[in-house]
């Protein structure tokens, strides 16, 4: 379990983080959402014991990082493509992290074949991939075989069978029980992924609920139509006071209006349909709703401090 409480983070004049309390359960991948610079980085940083709050604490397992006996065995953490000096190779960064933290050497070669680096353990770091970094990066998260993993942006640099990989390695881990906490930009990668979001701007809390509840509250419910008389059925549809929204030629969406209905309305009015289907938006339109104004908020901002 990660507790925050109140955390608060100023660096100079910006507020990076301010008064974030929000708990993060375990048996759950969450998901940490908010545009660039809304302070999530910092946030895990703090959590790490990287950067000292200016006011509030982040807890792990009820103390703080500092404070934990064997810190890699608890928490594993893979902040942002830094792991590694580009001179040494996985197998020798990882023994000495191992070593340093008292950790059996054989999980060396353990870690660096649940992330897919076997075959290159002995390979200079300085000639990796991103992609290849982020793996080197989870392989030392995952050494200490810990419950809590805490993730800044992974999928970065990953092609589409890593996004897969690292998506099936935190579902694992939190069925297994572990806390897994995730920060993304990749709305449709977290809403894969993630039971449970957290949504940040401007380092505060915008909301946190189960993911498939935040696209149902904050996404509307979308009817499609697909009829070759589309021009008749929406003529139809409005004189019921349904609204309609014309796709494409044979495609319209419906609102206003139960599903059912439109099915007894084309039915009775001799209307061929080729599909009626309800979906809900997506995640990415949820988040773009909620961080609008706060996107907008730094933009009027900007411009009033005559930043461009
Ligand atoms: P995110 O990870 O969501 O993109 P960050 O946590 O990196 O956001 O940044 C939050 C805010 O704090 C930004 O305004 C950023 O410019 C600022 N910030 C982050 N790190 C530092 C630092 N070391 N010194 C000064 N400002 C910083």
């Amino acid at each position: 379990m990660i507790t925050l409480e109140a955390l608060t983070k100023d660096y100079g004049a910006t507020r990076a983080v301010n008064e974030l309390s929000v708990q993060i359960a375990p048996g759950k991948v969450t998901g940490f959402l908010g545009p660039n610079g809304a302070g999530k980085s910092t946030t895990m940083r703090m959590i790490l014991g990287l950067d000292a709050p200016t006011a509030g604490q982040a807890l792990i397992n009820r103390v703080p990082y500092a404070k934990l006996r064997y810190p890699l065995h608890t928490v594993g953490a893979h902040i942002s493509g830094t792991a590694g000096h580009p001179g040494h190779t996985p197998r020798t960064f990882l023994k000495a992290l191992a070593q340093s933290n008292r950790i059996p050497v054989r999980r060396v070669d353990e870690a660096l074949a649940e992330v897919g680096l076997a075959s290159v353990s002995g390979k200079r770091i300085g000639g990796f991939s991103l992609g290849m970094r982020q793996r080197l990066g989870i392989a030392a998260a995952l050494l200490g075989d810990p419950q809590i993993l805490i993730l800044d942006e992974p999928m970065n640099g990953l092609d589409a069978d890593g996004i897969s990989w690292i998506r099936q390695l935190m579902r694992t881990r939190a069925d297994a029980g572990g806390t897994i906490f995730v920060s993304s930009h990749l709305m449709s990668e977290v809403q894969q992924v993630a039971q449970q979001l957290i949504l940040i701007g401007r380092g505060e809390l915008i909301t946190e609920a189960p993911t498939l509840e935040l696209i149902k509250e904050f996404t509307q419910q979308v009817i499609t139509v697909r009829t070759p008389q589309a021009a008749e059925f929406t003529g139809l549809l409005v004189q019921r006071g349904a609204e309609v929204s014309t796709l494409g030629e044979d495609r319209l969406e419906v609102s206003g209006m139960p599903l059912e209905d439109i099915g007894a309305l084309a039915f009775a009015s001799h209307v061929e349909l080729h599909d009626l289907s309800t979906s809900h938006g997506s995640l990415e339109i949820a988040y773009n709703q909620l961080t609008h104004n706060t996107v907008q908020y730094s933009a009027e901002l900007a411009k009033g401090a005559g930043i461009k």
